[in-house]
């Protein structure tokens, strides 16, 4: 299993970078970032072979590619007539909602070519989703809308990540992490750790190391995290937890099982 990390940043990228987003296998999208579906074509993917796309929850920095999305699908539809539709998977109480929005803003009752009908499969804390290739489950996350985190197993070698997406500190993200051969969580606040009242639920990197520990994850990446804070980052995690790292934007990670 392999893992590419098509953006590390945080709410709104600098320049030639972009927002929190990865892909599994090229086959399934882990948030859109601001443009992943042109962003993975530069990573050497190709948007028209991912089977799903997992929203690990619906602030915008998370879903906001997800119209370009649908619209790279439409512009590039005759390529391949018989493709499935995109399957669209995210917490239930925010994914059709963001889903149809996204497709309004294509105004498909005025341009027939942008009629586009994804397959969204709402999820709740605790669901799973499996194909041929992996076997993924899910738990709640802590942060001020619904979220998931989302396991991957390869259900050929066994290889398998977590993916928390934004999150406050919470031990059941542990063991629903435990032993995986890389934990990929945020580091909001770079190097320094969650504020007392973390009114905006995220997590810095001594809660991602100490999440990290408790799973018994064989590495840890930290994305999420503000440019200037990135090294403070990365050093106060080592402190807690060695193998950390902050990707680079388009960095691959092989998984073995
Ligand atoms: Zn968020
Ligand atoms: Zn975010």
């Amino acid at each position: 299993m392999k893992i590419t990390f098509l953006g590390t940043s945080t709410v709104v990228p600098a320049a030639g970078h972009e927002t929190a987003c990865a892909i599994v296998n090229g086959r399934y999208l882990i948030d859109t970032g601001w443009n992943a579906a042109i962003g993975m074509k530069s990573d050497g993917y190709d948007p028209m072979l991912l089977d799903a796309v997992f929203l690990t929850h619906c602030h915008h920095d998370h879903y906001i590619g997800l119209p370009h999305l649908f619209f790279h699908m439409c512009m590039r539809a005759s390529e391949r007539p018989d493709r499935p539709p995109l399957k669209v998977i995210g917490p239930e109480e925010d994914v059709q909602r963001v889903v149809d929005l996204s497709l309004a803003l294509l105004q498909p009752e005025r341009f027939d070519a942008v009629a586009y009908a994804p397959d969204v499969i709402p999820m709740a804390p605790g669901d799973t989703y499996s194909d041929d290739a992996v076997h993924v489950t899910t738990c709640r996350t802590v942060h001020p809308v619904a979220s998931l985190c989302y396991r991957f197993t390869d259900t050929q070698s066994g290889a398998s990540l977590a993916y928390t997406g934004d999150t406050a500190y919470h031990a059941p993200i542990a063991e629903h992490a435990a032993g995986v051969g890389l934990l990929v969580t945020e580091a909001s606040y770079g190097g320094s750790a969650a504020p007392a009242d973390n009114a905006s639920l995220h997590s810095g990197a001594p809660e991602a190391a100490r999440l990290a520990n408790a799973a018994g994850a064989e590495r840890l990446a930290l994305v999420h995290c503000p440019e200037e804070k990135q090294n403070d980052a990365v050093v106060a995690a080592r402190r807690d937890f060695r193998n950390s790292f902050i990707p680079e934007d388009g960095e691959t990670v092989e998984l073995a099982g």
